[in-house]
């Protein structure tokens, strides 16, 4: 990968210094440039289309994450991600408790183990490449909706757009603009990582290990890197105080202690409900903004590039005339979207209920199959209804594993 230099807070990536000035028009002005933003800009400008995407922070930066791309998920991409995969993920271990274990070998990978400074430093890098104009250290403030130019602000700047992305993720401020924000419920990762030399066993390179039945809401990785690996936990929003405890055990019990890891920090990840709004008319929310991560696994790359893809496609549609609206977008993450994360939120409540039965499911010759399948993006799980159909389950899975929880605020 090329290095970037870091690049000083209100500088343009095109080299010249430009602080936001008020009055400024684009076709598309993004907020936030991790993989929904920057792969949405990317889209947009090889089309031909003049983007602005903003991000608070300075690339390269990190962002707490497992940092696995499933081959899913990269095949959405319209570039390759070689040059930052630490690994190729041929193999899933599953155990129960500490105690049973189970492992699936496939001929081919089905993730990519990825460092999110790397992965996010160079899909930024890739829209830069292509005309998206890219302005680091530049926090927006607030982001105001209309019907045909909706606005970006920030102190001492306006920025205006054909349409608005909203692309900044779990802890943004895009997602206010829509108003109302319903049931919005997040779960708590916590995680770090440990060098290799720390790291006594080997056995797990080129395979994603996962403990069931260890954390209230969730489970518990180890995922390897090039010279480390990602010791993880994550469950309901709830259980945070009780995440260091959770992975102190995760640790002990692979022969790691959690004072060997490094970078420790927690970070949310977020679950739409059913009616949390994704879009106006001229703005749309993408990726973890939309609360759109997988509730079983808590991935959300995959989300990320495909409401990225879906996004754009409609914005292009506003900028040609042919769409007055975010309506396509709106339908469509619906239909290639929804009806996964109801089978998804049905296995979180199994898992959660019966979380041995989910180890057995998980553990099987037909759950191994169907990992391979679903993580390769050859055939997703879904749910044989109409994407309609789909919501009103997913509401009912979500209100039994729910039930006297309190919504996230936004
Ligand atoms: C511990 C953990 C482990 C995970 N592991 C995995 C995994 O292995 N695989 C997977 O697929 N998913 C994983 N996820 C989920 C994944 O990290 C997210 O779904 C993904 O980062 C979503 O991408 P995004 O572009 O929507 O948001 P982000 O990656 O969060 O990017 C948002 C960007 O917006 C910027 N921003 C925020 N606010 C503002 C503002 N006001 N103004 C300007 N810029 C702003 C931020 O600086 C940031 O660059 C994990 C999450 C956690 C917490």
């Amino acid at each position: 990968m090329r290095r970037r230099k870091a690049v000083a807070p209100g500088t343009s990536r095109q080299g010249v210094l430009r602080l936001p000035r008020s009055s400024e028009h684009f076709d598309a002005v993004i907020v936030g440039g991790g993989p929904a933003g920057s792969t949405a800009g990317y889209r947009l400008a090889t089309e031909g289309a003049r983007v602005l995407l903003l991000d608070r922070a300075v690339f390269p930066r990190d962002k707490p994450c497992g940092g696995g791309v499933t081959l899913r998920g990269a095949r959405q991409l319209p570039f390759s991600l070689a040059p930052v995969v630490d690994q190729e993920v041929t193999a899933m271990d599953f155990r129960f408790r500490f105690g049973l274990a189970a492992r699936h070998e496939y001929d081919q990978p089905i993730v990519l183990m990825t460092r999110r400074s790397r992965l996010d430093a160079y899909l930024l890098e890739r829209a830069a490449e292509v005309g998206v104009e890219v302005r680091e250290g530049v926090r927006v403030r607030e982001v105001v909706p209309h019907p045909v130019s909706p606005e970006a602000r920030g102190d001492g700047f306006r920025v205006r757009g054909a349409v608005v992305l909203g692309a900044d993720g779990a802890n943004g401020i895009s997602a206010a603009a829509l108003g109302g924000a319903p049931a919005r419920w997040d779960v708590i990762a916590y995680e770090g990582n440990a060098d290799r030399a720390r790291y006594r066993s080997r056995e797990f390179d080129g395979s994603m290990l996962f403990e069931i039945g260890i954390v209230p809401g969730g489970y518990g990785w180890i995922f390897p890197k090039a010279d480390h690996a990602n010791f993880g936990v994550g469950g309901w929003f709830h259980e945070g105080p009780q995440m260091k405890a959770h992975l102190t055990r995760l640790c002990a019990a692979h022969g790691v202690s959690i004072d060997d890891l490094a970078g420790l920090r927690g970070y949310r990840i977020p679950f739409r409900g059913p009616e949390s709004p994704i879009a106006g008319r001229r703005l749309a929310l993408i990726g973890d903004a939309a609360g759109l991560a997988d509730p079983l696994s808590g991935d959300g790359m995959f989300e990320a590039f495909t409401s990225a893809r879906l996004a754009a496609e409609n914005t292009l549609a506003i900028l040609g005339g042919r769409a007055r609206d975010f309506s396509f977008y709106r339908r469509e993450l619906r239909s290639e979207i929804g009806r996964h994360s109801a089978a998804s939120w049905w296995a979180k409540l199994v898992l959660e209920r019966w979380p041995r039965l989910g180890y057995g499911v998980a553990a099987s010759r037909l759950g191994g199959k169907l990992f391979y399948q679903d993580l390769r993006g050859e055939r997703t799980v879904h749910l044989p209804v109409t994407s309609g159909l789909a919501a009103v389950i997913e509401g009912a899975a979500q209100r039994q594993l729910l039930t006297g929880a309190t919504p996230s605020s936004r």
